[in-house]
């Protein structure tokens, strides 16, 4: 019988609906109606593990799955035999010292000698060490945030995202100590077989991602505007103009990154172009 590719991904919270989103778009039917543990998909050679998201990295290095969609904070902070393979676009956070708003303290320096609460002592008792503080560090798993409040800590080292948390909690970043997302981490010693199917889910979440990056765009130009206007857009391979009924028109067809988007947008207006319509990609093979 064919192997299954074993993938992990968090049984519920943060990056639960992104994982199952990205199966999905990669055209991978996974059903957890029942709140089952393993799942096999209906059309594509893979098995889905629904776990805690703090022991994927351990289950990916022990092999219990072959492949895991975790938190590259998670990924740093239990420092497992795994190998990186791809960044998922999705549950982006920041791993950040702050401490009370009103306080005294301005910078990391501020902290020599006190007590930081978190959840992520290893990537914080790391981090002390490069620069060179001597504070003690208090392992919570959660609720890190109410530790200045209640006494515990003088300072948390914890995941923002919006800062909206630490904001209700009265206190302030101080420090960006690592940038995450949601990434593909896989075992070191896949076979062969498994390698194979990897490749093709890979493909089809590279295809995911550039055409999230991707908008298609259509517009109408005057002719004379015409290599100005397909210079602004080089698309693909390079733009599709079809003429319009009115003389003296065309219609442009291209590819637009979201990265510079409104930048090309003002200089195709300024350009002559108008009616531009921007659709979303679906999935982009280049
Ligand atoms: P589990 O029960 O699986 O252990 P958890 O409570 O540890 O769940 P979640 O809060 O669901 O974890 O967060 C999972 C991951 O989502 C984090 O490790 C991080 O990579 C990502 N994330 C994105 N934004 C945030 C945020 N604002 N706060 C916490 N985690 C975030
Ligand atoms: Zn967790």
């Amino acid at each position: 019988m064919s192997e299954n590719l074993k993938i992990a991904i968090q049984k519920s919270g943060r990056l639960y609906e992104g994982s199952m989103k990205l199966l999905k778009e990669c055209g991978i039917e996974v059903s957890n109606g029942n709140n089952q543990l393993r799942v096999q998909a209906a059309n594509f050679p893979v098995e889905v593990f629904f776990l805690r998201d703090d022991d994927i990295p351990e289950y990916v290095q022990d092999a219990v799955a072959d492949i895991g969609f975790v938190g590259e904070n998670v990924v740093t902070e239990k420092n497992k035999s795994v190998e990186p393979i791809e960044k998922l676009g999705f549950g982006k956070c920041r791993l950040s010292i702050a401490v009370p708003k009103n306080g005294n303290f301005r910078s990391i320096a501020d902290l020599n000698e006190k007590k930081i609460a978190t959840s992520y002592p290893y990537i914080l008792g790391e981090f002390l060490k490069e620069k060179n503080i001597n504070a003690s560090i208090h392992e919570i798993s959660g609720s890190v945030e109410i530790a200045p409040r209640i006494g515990l800590a003088d300072a948390i080292c914890d995941l923002v995202s919006s800062g909206s948390t630490l904001f209700t909690n009265e206190l302030k970043e101080i420090e960006t100590i690592l940038s995450s997302e949601a990434v593909l981490i896989c075992n070191k010693t896949l076979s062969a077989e498994k390698r194979v199917i990897l490749e093709s889910l890979l493909f089809r979440i590279r295809s995911v991602k550039k055409a999230k990056n991707n908008k298609y765009v259509l517009l109408n130009a005057p002719n004379n505007k015409l290599s100005t206007i397909c210079k602004l857009l080089p698309g693909m391979k390079s733009p599709t103009i079809l003429p319009l009924a009115e003389p003296g028109w065309s219609s442009v067809h291209s590819v637009i990154s979201e990265s510079d988007f409104w930048n090309v947008i003002e200089n195709l207006k300024a350009n002559g172009a108008q009616g531009i319509l921007i659709i979303p990609i679906e999935k982009m093979i280049v």
